[in-house]
């Protein structure tokens, strides 16, 4: 996914949880991702709030949203109903950007930033710059397919990323119980084993639980 892709999905949301941490604590609050360019992703706050100086004291930050709909029912037979949506969540590293950065822009994405610094003189851009994320894209009463997630996985500014999705080693001897077990419909099988297709893999740990070989290996500490 491109810079462009990634603010897209941000945009369509709109407000999102913003997540810095306080000395041992994090800290969440309300904010909008309001431009892009080829360095990142671009965000505001004001020079006087506690989120400017985390974000000053850490260079670091983490965004989530979810779309189109943060609706969650019960259901008669006690499950949760959610509809067809998506989630998205970016992490990685910050700078501030200087209004002259901004006016050198040259670029009407970033009207919003000079009038409102015009409006509000404690106002301060940042970027972000390098960075790594996710899509979940869900239907899990698969309504529109015959699957419930696909996810992807994104980085860029030379941000690693780690294979989505749990794995299933060598010592698998092919009974098939995992298959049976994942819901996600994540697992198919492939000659004598199985294998676990990451990008519809939720990481719930049903097949780890059911496997009788120890073949599942999971993500937990
Ligand atoms: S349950 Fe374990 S041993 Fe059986 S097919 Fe799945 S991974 Fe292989
Ligand atoms: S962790 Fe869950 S979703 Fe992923 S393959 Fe195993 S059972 Fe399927």
């Amino acid at each position: 996914m491109t810079i462009k892709d990634i603010f897209e999905r941000f945009d369509r949301i709109g407000s999102c949880t913003f997540a810095t941490v306080d000395g041992d604590y994090p800290e969440t609050r309300i904010a909008h991702f309001l431009a892009h360019d080829d360095e990142g992703l671009y965000f505001m706050t004001m020079t006087t709030k506690p989120f400017y100086r985390q974000l000053k004291e850490t260079g670091r930050v983490s965004v989530c949203g979810l779309g189109a709909s943060s609706a969650v029912t019960q259901r008669e037979d006690g499950l949760l109903e959610m509809e067809p949506g998506y989630s998205i969540r970016v992490s990685g590293d910050v700078r501030e950007v200087s209004m002259e950065e901004i006016r050198a822009k040259n670029n009407p994405a970033f009207d919003y930033c000079i009038e409102d610094v015009e409006r509000y003189p404690a106002m301060t851009t940042f970027v972000l710059y390098r960075a790594k994320g996710e899509i979940f894209d869900y239907d899990f009463d698969m309504l529109h397919r015959d699957h419930k997630l696909e996810r992807e996985r994104f980085s860029f500014g030379g941000f690693p990323v780690e294979k989505a999705g749990l794995t299933i080693t060598e010592a698998c001897v092919g009974c098939g119980k995992c298959m049976k077990a994942c819901t996600f419909k994540a697992i198919r099988r492939e000659g004598e084993r199985c294998v676990i297709d990451g990008s519809r893999c939720d990481e719930c740990g049903n097949c780890w639980k059911v496997c009788p070989a120890g073949a599942v290996r999971h993500k937990g500490a």
